[in-house]
Formats: C-alpha cells, structure tokens, sequence
C-alpha cells in the first residue's frame, strides 16, 4: 500500500515561509508555498532592503541546519556589527565594534535569496494570494479540510495549513480574532547609493555599521548596506495612526516631506546640522533614484503582547503572523525563523499514517507543545521589544540607550562573559 502523504501548504514566502519549506525539502517532506508577490529577479535583489541581525540561538542555528552557513558568511559584510549612539546635538554617547555580541546583519534580499537556492522552482507558487479560509470537518475520513480560495488561481484544499503570512495574515482568521495594532511611531525610510564615492562625510558620521541618534521622543538610524548605500530610517513618535495624511504627506515625495522633518520644531528642525544633514541627503536621494515616487512612510503595528489561540486541527501560524511586533528589539526574522526550526522537527517527527485522520490525531499534542513554546518565548521577546521602543523612543534615548549598554560593558568587564546581550539590532 502506497504510504500516505499529507497535504501540506505554508501560506506566505517570506524569510518563516521560506525556511520552513526548505527545511521540510531537506526532510522529505513535500509542502507548496503560496506567495502573494511576484519572484523577484537578481537585479532587485541586489538593491538594498534594509539589514537583519542574526541571532545564534535562533536566525544563525536555522542557517546553519538550512545548509546554508557557507552562503550565509558570504552574504554578510555589507553591514558591520558596529553600533554609534549619538544624541540630536550631535554628541558621541556610545561607540563599540559589535564586542558585546556576535550577531551578523544580512540584508533582508540577500536573506530571501539564500533562502529560494535550495526549495525547487516548482515548490513555491508565486503571485498566488489567499484570499479566505475555511475549515471543514468531513465525517466520512474523520480527518479537518482546509480549503482557501486562490482568487483567479482557483481553490485548494489541505491537511496542513502554516500560517506563515506576516503582519496581516489571512491564516490568522482562522484561529484567533486578535488584529494588530498601531504602536505610536513611524519609520520615514530613505537610502543614498554609492555613499562613500558620492557623501564621504556621511560614511564617517554613520560609520561602518549601525548610528542611532535618538532624543525627544524621536530617532535617525542608519545601517550600512549592500550597492555602497546607507539606508537612512527618521523614527517618529505620534499617536496619529494616519500620520501621513494628517501631516499632509500623503502623496508627497522623500524631498518633499524632507521639509516637514526638517521644519518641525517636534521632529529634526533643532538637531545637530551634521544630522540634519545626513536625513535631507537621504531624501534627496532616495527623490532622485525614484523620481516621482511617494515617500516610505510606514506605521509599526503590533499583536498584542502575549497573544494566543486555542489549538485546533489543521492549522498553525509562525513568524509575525503569530506574534508581530516593532523592530525594536531586532528579534522578528530571528523568532520567524526559530518557529519554521521547531515546526519542521515537528513535522520531521510524525509517524507515518494510513490516512489524513491518522496523521493529524498523531500531529496534535506535538503542535500543542510546539505552539505553546513558541509563543511563551515570543511573549518574552515582545515584552523586551516594548521595553526598547519606550527607552530608544523616550526624551533622552540617546543617553537612555548609552546606559543601557554601558551596563552590559560593566557585566563584560566584571568577568560574566557568557553574559548576552538584548538591544536593538
Ligand atoms: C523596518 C524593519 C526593520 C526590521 N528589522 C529587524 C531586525 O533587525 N531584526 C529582526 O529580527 N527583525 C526585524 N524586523 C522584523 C522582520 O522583518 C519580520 O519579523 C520578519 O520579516 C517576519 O518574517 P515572516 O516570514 O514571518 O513574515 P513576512 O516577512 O511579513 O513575510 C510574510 C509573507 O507572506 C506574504 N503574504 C502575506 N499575505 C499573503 C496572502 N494572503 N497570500 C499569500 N502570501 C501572503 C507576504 O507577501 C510576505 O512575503 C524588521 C521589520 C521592519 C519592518
């Protein structure tokens, strides 16, 4: 008797997704990843995309169990573990060479890239969205059914249904009525190419790695990336979820709401010209690159701290879909790819099964261990991320942000050198 192969879908090819299908390949395991955007070519991929420090218990043991450490130490190097904090009058608070823990940035492309090489071409389904969900229990097998419909792509039907669909998942629907929220700041993102031809001093000021300049309620943070660049985020403390629009951005291009940062004395207008200048070159930029185009304004949302759902049959999330929160701990892709670790030893672990019942009765109490794990450490995370975004956000951030790492130099020094550290990436 030929030996039963659940259907299994992983809804969403970002880095949870991604890692989970080519980990569950490894394993044997078929699976197809239904992915909302179109396949990237090489030349986008090669634009810079915004950096993500790995960490070792989570982001770097998943490359390493992917096969892909060698990959992975050959796409670093753009982003150095350094870190700058300075305050809005332009005084050094902080500087170290990434000491304190080893946790490389790899830009979010080259992460995705690595991530394709090895799941086959026919594996993940592109320009495929999922547009509702359902769950049906048939009576005749015992076994759930989850069925979502493709839209102009059709209708599919499976046993196994991950979740892996990020901030505003449509999988979620399906175990828990918790929507994400708005975190009251902002992230106004703008990049300047080829910066150490064409804006030595802005690569002096930034340095190698990672500047944060933080006060009144407000941040610039900087990271260096791939094409030479330095990609420049203007973090922005408001209660108005629709800041955009209530500013009279909307619509408006990086040069143009340059003027808003620049002119507002509860924004950027009195910090230190070094820093104003580094935001209005950055915006600039980012105009001249992309003509015409509306700026990168963006809200960060938040699953509150916490969630959870009662388990049910056929289904699960990971990554943001299960616990979305604000970068501000650096802990999102590190947690994404953690969950798609321990859901593939999961799936790895099932016995075999006559039939789709079978399977999923076998599956259940490991995906109740696996889902209560999971989102007990992301509740720890989360906590840690509001706690940073409270400090880094606060009127002194800068100094804030100094202490803080000032206190790890002290653990360092006093001989706790196994001691690691929880910051901001
Ligand atoms: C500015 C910024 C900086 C960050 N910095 C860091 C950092 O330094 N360190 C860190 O650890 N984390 C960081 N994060 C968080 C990190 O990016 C996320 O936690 C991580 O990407 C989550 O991965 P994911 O696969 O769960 O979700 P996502 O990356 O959101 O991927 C979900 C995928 O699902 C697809 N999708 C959505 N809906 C559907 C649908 N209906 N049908 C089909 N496909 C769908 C989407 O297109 C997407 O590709 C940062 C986030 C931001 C925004």
């Amino acid at each position: 008797m030929p030996i039963f192969q659940p259907r299994i879908a992983i809804v969403g090819g970002g880095p949870s997704g991604l890692a989970l299908g080519q980990l569950l390949h490894q394993r044997g395991i078929r699976a197809t990843i239904y992915e909302l955007r179109a396949k990237s070519t090489q030349e986008e991929l090669a634009k810079p995309s915004g950096m993500l420090d790995l960490h070792e218990e989570s982001g770097l043991t998943a490359m390493r169990e992917c096969g892909l450490w060698n990959g992975f130490q050959a796409a670093v190097g753009d982003c150095s573990e350094s870190m700058r904090v300075i305050n809005p009058d332009g005084v050094v608070l902080h500087t170290d060479e990434g000491e304190l823990a080893s946790r490389p940035e790899i830009a979010r492309n080259a992460l995705t890239n690595l991530l394709i090489q090895n799941v086959p071409s026919d594996t993940i389904k592109w320009n495929h969205k999922i547009t509702t969900v359902r769950s049906d229990h048939n009576a005749t097998t015992g076994a759930t059914e989850i069925t979502f419909d493709l839209g102009v792509n059709g209708a599919a039907a499976y046993d196994f249904v991950v979740g892996a669909d990020g901030a505003w998942s449509r999988i979620r629907k399906l175990l828990s009525d918790a929507q994400p929220f708005y975190s009251g700041a902002q992230y106004v993102t703008a990049t300047v190419r080829h910066v150490s031809t064409k804006y030595p001093h802005l690569v002096e000021l930034s340095g190698s790695g990672t500047l944060c300049a933080l006060g009144g309620g407000n941040a610039i943070m900087t990271q260096r990336g791939p094409q030479d660049s330095i990609q420049v985020y203007a973090a922005v403390s408001t209660p108005h979820e629709h800041w955009a629009a209530a500013a009279g951005l909307k619509g408006k291009t990086a040069a143009e709401v340059k003027t808003t940062l620049l002119g507002d004395d509860k924004l950027f207008r009195k910090w230190a010209p070094a820093l104003q200048d580094l935001l209005a070159t950055a915006c600039d930029e980012e105009t001249k690159d992309n003509p015409g185009c509306e700026a990168d304004i963006k809200p960060y949302y938040m699953l509150p701290v916490g969630h959870r759902w009662e388990h049910r049959t056929g289904a699960t999330l990971i990554g943001d879909a299960a616990h979305l929160m604000t970068p501000w701990a650096g802990e999102g892709v590190n947690l994404a790819l953690w969950d798609s670790l321990d859901l593939a030893h999961v799936l790895a672990a099932v016995p075999e099964a006559a039939d789709a019942a079978a399977w999923q009765a076998a599956l259940e109490p490991r995906m109740r261990e696996f889902e209560e794990a999971m989102l007990a450490r992301a509740q720890v995370k989360a906590e840690e991320t509001v706690r940073n975004k409270d400090m880094f956000l606060s009127e002194n951030g800068a100094q804030a942000m100094a202490d803080f790492f000032k206190m790890y130099e002290d653990i360092a020094a006093a001989g706790h050198k196994g001691s690691k550290m929880e910051t901001v990436s």
